[in-house]
Order: structure tokens, then C-alpha cells, then sequence
């Protein structure tokens, strides 16, 4: 028996990485800046532990085109690196310098907000540059140098240029992505990635118009001005504590999250944990209305600050996939396919940590200001009837906020609906039997006749309605839900008030079988005694059992 090492040969590395470190080759931009960032955090850590005694200013990152070189620069004044650094970190595939920062510094850095983990993200360079030069200046007292390499395992490392301190990289754009020398196109990938990121970024610059002095003139030209185009917000609202927050903050926020956006949100939900997981956010309800079919994936996922995606599918629950927001959580693994997720243990916890924050913010409203609540419960209900059937745990919690409006819009918790019906609601087994409408206008004569009788009628309409009921019926003990146009109403009617048909017995055979013949459904019934002597003179009811299957 032998043992071996295995060999990769470099030469075979860079057109792999290339084709498939990552799929989607735009982010190369968010991995550069990532490692600016990185650079400029390391920074301010070591001067805030006493450990670099260098200024540390107000670092900006600069972004740069170049069309004629065809160039695309990032510029940071970070830590920079010394020629050992270089050949340490750049030239050793897959060694993480942000990892090592972390192990070092592991008592005082932990919330520094380091992003790099897994040491491949400059590489990804590669994938849209032919050539990425490195001009780099140490924080510590050393010469600057250059780094070059065309993409094959050769590289050349020589004494640079450059008086200040920190790190340019140079990008050839390589002719198939050419995309990346337009303004347009940076500037949408800066927005989507990098819009939230801790350290400004800045993209050219921009005009700015000054604010008129209050004495001039009406027909006074307001003043522009020249200034950065800064693209990012380095301190967004849900890395700041609820208790610095106003409720317009909240607001101001959904709208800079979703500036195409024109509604404002219902109410929000800060999430704040620091253990045992590391997760923060905001997620808003929005005003949902009967709609199920409202775009996902609206919730965009961040890990420091770094937007990673907006398909939180496997991470939040499905039902809370209709809210917008962020969450930001270094503990996702997003390496791992989405049905992995699913079984992942600290996933699993964050997704049971959210539903039980909505669930609680939830509750809080209900207990704060009910009326308000009420008045909310068309827009919110869909989520909670969804999260109901969905989540068990959601289903116990919801039992405590879950509103059952009637068709005369008094809006019942369970417990109260049962109190309410259950001197007059019951049938020979004295099971309670909840009547309920999903049509107002149709099912008029019946809600009529109902609520004639002195019984409630709830209004239930949502698309899930049918399962809902279902899973109340499963999970309650001792109720059942029946659809006022349902046939096992009669359960319900007092056997002893007598019914006086308008009709005569042959009107009633000839009516009975004419009627049959037109619905031709065997699932209906026509009954004609009256329903009430002032109502209609027949009914066509339907077993409550088949009307379900029907819509399921
Ligand atoms: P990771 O960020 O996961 O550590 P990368 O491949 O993105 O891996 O970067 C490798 C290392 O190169 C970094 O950890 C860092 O030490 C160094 N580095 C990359 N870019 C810069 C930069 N702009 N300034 C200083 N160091 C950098
Ligand atoms: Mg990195």
C-alpha cells in the first residue's frame, strides 16, 4: 500500500476559476469591494486597539473607468499590503486573509464587520479582467509594490509608485466583458450589491444643487455644486438599535430599500439577535389585500452589509416570503444548494427565530391598539391565515391575535367566538357549529335567513379559506365550520318552528324537478319548504364536504 499527495497543477486553475467559482460573473465587483472594505475595517480596528498609529481619516473607496485603457479601477485606503503580504495573501490560492484577521484579533474583532471568508474572492477577478495589477502601500512604514499577473501561474511583483497608504487594483477588462467599462452597467451592480456596504463607496462625481439664501430674489438660478457620487448608505437603519429608530426612520428606510415602491408599509419588525446566531433586519408587512400572488423574494438577504440575494427561499418560511426587508446574518451558509439549507441547523433556527419575532410583534400590536389592528386585518391576513396552516408553532401563537371578522364586521378572536356562539350554536351532539360567508352579495338570502335566526355569521373570503378551516377543524376539538348556503345548516334550525312553504304541493314536484334538471349536479340539494317564511320560497344547498373538495 502506498499514499500520495494529490498534485494540482496551477496552470489549470485560473480557466476553472474562471468558468466556475462563480456562476454569475457580476460579482466580481462586490468581492473587490468587499476586500476594499475588508481593508479599510482591518484599519480602523488596529488604530482603535492602539495597534496602528496611523490616521485614520474618513477612507473613501473609489470606483474608476477608464474606456480608453479600458480599465476599471478600485481604489481603497486601507491597510495596504508590504511585498511579504502580497506574496502571502494574493499569490496563495484559497489562504484567507480575512480569516487569519479574525483568528488574531478573535477577542476584540468579532463585530468588526470583516466579510471575506473563504480567500477565492480576488480571484474572481479573473473571470472579466485579462491582466489585474495590485498597487499597493502598507500602513506599516514599507515600500509600496506592484503585484501584475495575466492570468497564467506567472506573476511579477516590483518597487511601485505610490505615496498613500492602501490598495489600487487594476482591471484589463477582457474583450468579452466590455459590459463592465459602462458607467450604466457599474452603476447598477453598485446598487444592488454594494448599496448598503460599511465604508462609502464613491462612483464619480455628481451635481448638487445648494439651497437658495433665504433673502434672494424670486428669479434667482439656484447654485450647483460639484460633489462625490457616494452610492451606498454606510450606516442603513437595520444595523442601528430599535431604540435610536423613530417610526419615520422605519419608513424612510422602506423607501430607500424600495425607492419603485409607493405605498407605505403596514408596520415593521426589527430583528435583533446576538445569539446563538448573529442576525439583524428589518422586515415590513405590506398592504397585501386578497392577493396571494404578490411578487417574492422581495426580501433581500445581506451578510455584513453585503447584499447577497433577494431568494430568502429556504431560509425564511414560506408564508413570511410575502413581507419585504432585509436580514443580514454572517451564520447562512450560502455555499450549499437551497434544499441543504432547508436541513441546516442554524438555518433552522433563524427561520423559527423569525416566525416567532413576527408572531410576537404580532401580538403586540393586537394587545396595543386592537381598533387599529382590525382595520389592518384584510391587508395582514393572508400572511397569518398562510403562516397558520404552515407553521404549527405559528398556529398555536396566532390563536391569541387570529381575527374571525362577521359579516357585520365585529371581529372575533377564537375564544371570543366561541363564547359568543356557544349557547345557540351547537348540533344534536353538541358540537359547536360556526356559520360562516365567503360572499356577501350571493350568499345575501342566506346570511339573512341566519342571521334571523340570532345566529353569527363570519365573513370569511381569503383564497386559503377552505384549508384553513380544515386544519381549525382538526386542531380545535369540538367544532365544526359550515358555509351558510351549506346544506348541514339544518342541522342547526330549531326543529320546533314550523316552515310555511308559499307553494302548493304539485307547484313544489314540478319546481323540484325543473330545478334539479338545470343545476344537473348530484352534489346539490333543492329543498322546498321555505326557508323562512319570509325568504325565498326553495334552497339549493351543497354538503359543506363536497364544496371543499371542489375548491382544494
Ligand atoms: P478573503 O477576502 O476571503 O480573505 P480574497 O481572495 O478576497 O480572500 O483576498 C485574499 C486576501 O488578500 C485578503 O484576505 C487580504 O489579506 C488580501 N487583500 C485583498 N484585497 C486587498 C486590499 N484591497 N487591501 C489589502 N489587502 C487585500
Ligand atoms: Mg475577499
Amino acid at each position: 500500500m502506498s499514499t500520495g499527495k494529490i498534485n494540482v497543477a496551477v496552470e489549470n486553475i485560473f480557466p476553472l476559476i474562471k468558468k466556475f467559482l462563480y456562476s454569475d460573473h457580476e460579482i466580481f465587483l462586490r468581492e473587490l469591494i468587499s476586500n476594499a472594505t475588508d481593508a479599510t475595517l482591518k484599519l480602523k480596528h488596529l488604530t482603535n486597539i492602539g495597534e496602528a498609529s496611523v490616521e485614520y481619516g474618513n477612507p473613501v473607496i473609489d470606483v474608476k473607468i477608464d474606456k480608453d485603457a479600458k480599465t476599471l479601477s478600485i481604489t481603497d485606503q486601507g491597510i495596504g499590503m508590504t511585498e511579504e503580504e502580497v506574496q502571502k495573501y494574493i499569490n496563495e490560492v484559497a489562504f484567507s486573509g480575512a480569516e487569519e484577521f479574525l483568528d488574531k484579533y478573535k477577542d476584540t474583532a468579532k463585530d468588526s464587520g470583516i466579510i471575506g471568508h473563504f480567500g477565492l474572492g480576488f480571484y474572481s477577478a479573473f473571470m472579466v479582467a485579462r491582466k489585474v495589477e495590485i498597487i499597493t502601500k502598507s500602513y506599516k512604514d514599507e515600500p509600496a509594490v506592484k503585484w501584475e499577473c495575466d492570468g497564467s501561474p506567472e506573476f511579477t511583483i516590483s518597487p511601485a509608485d505610490k505615496d498613500v497608504r492602501g490598495t489600487e487594483i487594476i482591471l484589463h477588462i477582457a474583450e468579452d466583458s466590455e459590459e463592465f467599462l459602462e458607467e450604466n452597467r457599474i452603476s447598477e451592480l453598485l446598487t444592488k450589491y454594494n448599496k448598503f456596504m460599511p465604508v462609502p463607496i464613491k462612483f464619480g462625481t455628481k451635481e448638487e444643487t445648494l439651497p437658495l439664501p433665504e433673502d434672494a430674489p424670486e428669479d434667482a438660478e439656484a447654485e450647483t455644486k460639484t460633489v462625490d457620487n457616494i452610492i451606498n448608505n454606510p450606516n442603513p437603519a437595520w444595523t442601528k438599535q430599535p431604540t435610536d429608530l423613530e417610526e419615520q426612520d422605519y419608513k424612510d428606510f422602506y423607501r430607500e430599500l424600495y425607492p419603485m415602491q409607493f405605498e407605505e408599509p403596514l408596520f415593521h419588525i426589527h430583528l435583533n439577535v446576538d445569539y446563538p446566531f448573529n442576525l439583524t433586519g428589518i422586515l415590513y408587512f405590506p398592504r397585501l389585500g386578497q392577493d396571494m400572488n404578490i411578487q417574492k423574494d422581495r426580501i433581500q438577504l445581506y451578510q455584513n452589509q453585503v447584499f447577497v440575494t433577494d431568494n430568502v427561499e429556504g431560509i425564511v418560511p414560506e408564508f413570511l416570503t410575502m413581507l419585504r426587508g432585509v436580514i443580514d446574518s454572517p451564520d447562512i451558509p450560502l455555499n450549499v444548494s437551497r434544499s441543504y439549507l432547508q436541513a441546516d441547523g442554524a438555518v433552522k433556527k433563524i427561520s423559527s427565530y423569525i416566525t416567532r419575532k413576527v408572531a410576537d410583534k404580532l401580538k403586540s400590536l393586537f394587545n396595543e391598539d386592537r381598533e387599529d389592528f382590525e382595520k389592518k386585518w384584510n391587508d395582514i391576513k393572508v400572511v397569518i391565515e398562510y403562516g397558520m396552516l404552515s407553521e404549527d408553532k405559528f398556529f398555536d401563537k396566532a390563536d391569541a391575535f387570529a381575527l374571525y371578522p362577521t359579516v357585520d364586521d365585529t371581529y372575533f378572536t377564537f375564544a371570543e367566538l366561541q363564547e359568543k356562539i356557544k349557547e345557540n350554536q351547537t348540533d344534536k351532539d353538541g358540537k359547536l357549529v360556526v356559520l360562516y360567508a365567503s360572499n356577501k352579495d350571493a350568499q345575501h338570502q342566506y346570511i339573512q335567513a341566519a342571521k334571523d335566526k340570532g345566529y353569527e355569521v363570519l365573513l370569511l373570503d381569503s383564497p386559503i379559506v377552505s384549508h384553513l378551516l380544515q386544519k381549525l377543524e382538526t386542531s380545535k376539538e369540538n367544532i365544526s365550520f359550515v358555509r351558510v348556503d351549506g346544506d348541514d345548516i339544518n342541522n342547526l334550525i330549531k326543529k320546533d318552528e314550523e316552515q310555511i312553504s308559499k307553494l302548493s304541493d304539485d307547484e313544489k314536484e314540478s319546481l323540484k324537478t325543473l330545478l334539479e334538471e338545470t343545476i344537473n349536479d348530484k352534489s346539490y340539494t333543492v329543498k322546498l319548504e321555505a326557508m323562512d317564511s319570509n325568504s325565498a320560497p326553495f334552497m339549493i344547498t351543497q354538503p359543506e364536504f363536497m364544496r371543499r373538495m371542489k375548491e382544494m
